[in-house]
């Protein structure tokens, strides 16, 4: 023998920093539900059985190919054991190390490395993190995994730790393909070595895996793939629970689609919507989480292809007859049907959604405040959906009362005669837009303006574009002209106009000047403004692409754009402020440029555009000096 055969002595290896962590709150935790672990064992058991069901039919050999796919569980009082068996895809040395040794999920990472140990954590949401494995460490003092991969030429190694910090990796020859985990279990747990305790707990998580599970060899669960199901078959709390089931979670459904179809696709999906929404949590982005099958044979488990990335919050499984079985993760990528089954699923989702939002508005508006971002990302990224998607967007809006939500839809219902465009402004919130300088126009003719209060909705409103042929226009544009929807001037108008003309039009045109002059390349252009009443002045967008909200959001995010300057300030002459300038520079041009100078600023963060504080805060200083003197 070589001594390259001769098999490496036991190897003692550390935890990765973050897995120490989470062993750590695992093992200070106090337990409300110490009894998930066995969920979180179960299910990865069951995973590695869906995988090698899969590998099956793509390898030309596998290890062991006569065992059973099952997962065989012994409890022993005895010696205060648990031993969880299953006949899965197994782990080489390698995938011991960075699965059981490693936390491979970067959001999960972040998660973990922000936890405060000494709180209580919530550990019955661990799965969802990726990291349920290390919850054997509730009830274990010391955890085994012996592994055999499915692939022929492997061999089998055992992984032993207790937590400390380290774990071990030693060869361990002559074991079947597949995981086997023993758990030692603590004195505080020996409940778990209780077989009657045991089954009760497999069949209130697990009675949805696709295996037999069996203690002490008798068979727990029953077997079935809910989703082929006739809905009139199933019972509300089975969905529930298979909810819970394939998306880990805790919370109950929101909604659910239960649908088959034959043409153009043979395909049947349940998927659920979720109740909370755990990217808030501050755990990282969801990955995806819908499960792809192929008569009933897991093909891709939280399928990146199936489904358009900003549909990740939604849970559940398609299954489809038409694709191939022995399809390998790269062919799924490159599958023209798998796109055409993810359009086809996509539209059904949407179209979902809004017959939700029809026929039950409560439950749709929980759905978008908790999930709408992801269809405003969805606006925004895929230009795929955008009209169904402009069709789901909700907003408050000048005629809803504040709080209320109004849909493009009814805004549409609402448009004043004459009136073509539809119209949003962005504002932090209702107060600050309905104080603000750029409703004053719309409020005055009857107009309806949506609010954009979350930075994401002029994103996808610009993506969006237009809604039934209606343009969809901020109401920051330079040279909106409303004109047309002036009522004919009442003689009561005329008044107050006459009381309002501060300045003639050569004056207005001779201040315009002079503000650009002293402003320089602070705006692009000064203008008389045709829209403002109350209000001295106002920045606009002359190029009509980027809203402020924008481009304060571009620039905060750290994205490169030129220095402000590219926009427009409008003056009323009809403002006793503005008046008064024409007439105080003639009198004091130093005050005078400083008030424009400071006109300017106010514009700027009425619009919420940032302003540099610190020479505003001095200016200011200087011109109210000059009131007290
Ligand atoms: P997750 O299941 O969310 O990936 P876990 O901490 O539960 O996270 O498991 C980590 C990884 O360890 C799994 O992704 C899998 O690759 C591997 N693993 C765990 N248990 C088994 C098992 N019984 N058979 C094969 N691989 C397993
Ligand atoms: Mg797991």
């Amino acid at each position: 023998m070589s001594s390259q055969q001769t098999a490496p002595a036991v190897e003692t290896r550390e935890f990765q920093a973050e897995v120490k962590k989470m062993l750590d709150i695992v093992i200070h935790s106090l337990y409300t539900e110490r009894e998930i672990f066995l969920r979180e064992l179960v299910s990865n058991a069951a995973d590695a059985l869906e995988k090698f069901r899969h590998q099956r039919l793509l390898a030309a050999e596998v290890f062991d190919d006569h065992l059973p796919l099952e997962i065989n569980i012994r409890a022993d009082q005895e010696q205060n054991t648990l031993t969880i068996i299953d006949t899965g895809i197994g782990m080489d040395r390698g995938e011991l190390e960075s699965n059981l040794g490693t936390i491979a999920h970067s959001g999960s990472r972040t998660f973990l490395a922000n936890l405060d140990p000494a709180q209580q954590k919530d550990l019955s949401l661990i799965g969802q993190f990726g990291v349920g494995f290390y919850a054997a460490f509730m009830a274990a003092a010391k955890v085994r995994v012996q592994s055999r991969s499915f692939r022929p030429d492997d061999s089998g190694h055992e992984w032993i730790s207790d937590a400390a910090g380290t774990y071990t990796i030693a060869p361990c020859p002559g074991i079947h393909r597949g995981t086997k985990i023993i758990l030692e279990l603590k004195e505080d747990a020996k409940e778990f070595a209780d077989p009657e305790r045991i089954k009760q707990i497999i069949r209130r998580y697990s009675s949805f895996v696709s295996f037999p599970i069996k203690v002490e060899d008798e068979a727990v669960n029953t077997v079935q793939a809910l989703w082929a199901k006739g809905k009139s078959e199933i019972k509300d709390e089975e969905y529930n629970e298979f909810y819970k089931y394939i998306a880990n979670a805790f919370d109950e459904p929101l909604a659910r689609l239960h649908f088959s179809a034959d043409a153009p696709l043979a395909v049947k999906a349940l998927l659920f919507i979720p109740t909370d929404n755990i990217e808030r949590l501050g755990f990282g982005r969801m990955d995806p989480g819908v499960n792809l099958y192929c008569q009933r044979v897991l093909i891709e488990q939280h399928s990146k292809n199936i489904l358009p990335e900003w549909l990740r919050f939604v849970k559940g499984v398609i299954d489809s007859e038409d694709l191939p079985l022995n399809i390998s993760r790269q062919a799924l990528q490159d599958s023209a049907l798998v796109a055409k089954i993810n359009r086809v699923i996509s539209k059904r989702l949407l179209k979902f959604f809004a017959e939700l939002a029809k026929d039950q508005p409560e439950t749709y508006e929980k759905l978008w405040q908790t999930f709408g971002s992801f269809l405003k990302e969805g606006a925004i990224s895929d230009f795929n959906y955008r009209p169904e998607l402009a069709g789901l967007l909700r907003f408050e809006s000048s005629k809803t009362e504040a709080g209320k939500l109004t849909s493009l839809e009814e805004y549409c219902r609402r448009l004043a005669p004459e009136q073509k465009d539809i119209y949003y402004i962005s504002g932090p919130n209702r107060e600050a837009i309905e104080n603000g300088p750029y409703i004053e126009a719309f409020r005055q003719r009857g107009i309806e303006v949506l609010y954009t209060l979350d930075p994401m909705d002029d994103f996808a409103l610009s993506h969006i574009g237009e809604f039934k042929e209606h343009q969809l226009v901020s109401a920051d544009l330079a040279d909106l002209d409303l004109s047309a929807f002036d009522q004919p001037e009442t003689e009561q108008d005329q008044g107050e106009q006459e009381e309002k003309a501060g300045l003639n039009p050569e004056k207005a045109a001779a201040l315009g000047q002079w503000f650009k002059e002293v402003l320089g390349d602070k705006v692009k252009e000064v203008k008389e403004s045709k829209r403002l009443t109350d209000s001295p002045a106002m920045v606009v967008n002359p190029d009509g692409f980027m809203t402020s909200s924008m481009e304060r959001v571009m620039r905060a995010s750290g994205q490169k754009l030129p220095p402000f300057g590219g926009k427009n300030l409008e003056i009323n002459p009809g403002h006793p402020l503005i008046a008064g300038l024409e007439e105080l520079r003639g009198r004091d041009e130093t005050l005078a440029r400083q008030v424009a100078e400071q006109i300017l600023d106010n514009a700027l963060i009425q619009a919420g555009l940032m302003v540099e504080p610190r020479s505003m805060v001095n200016r200011n200083y200087q011109i109210l000096s000059r009131l007290v003197k």
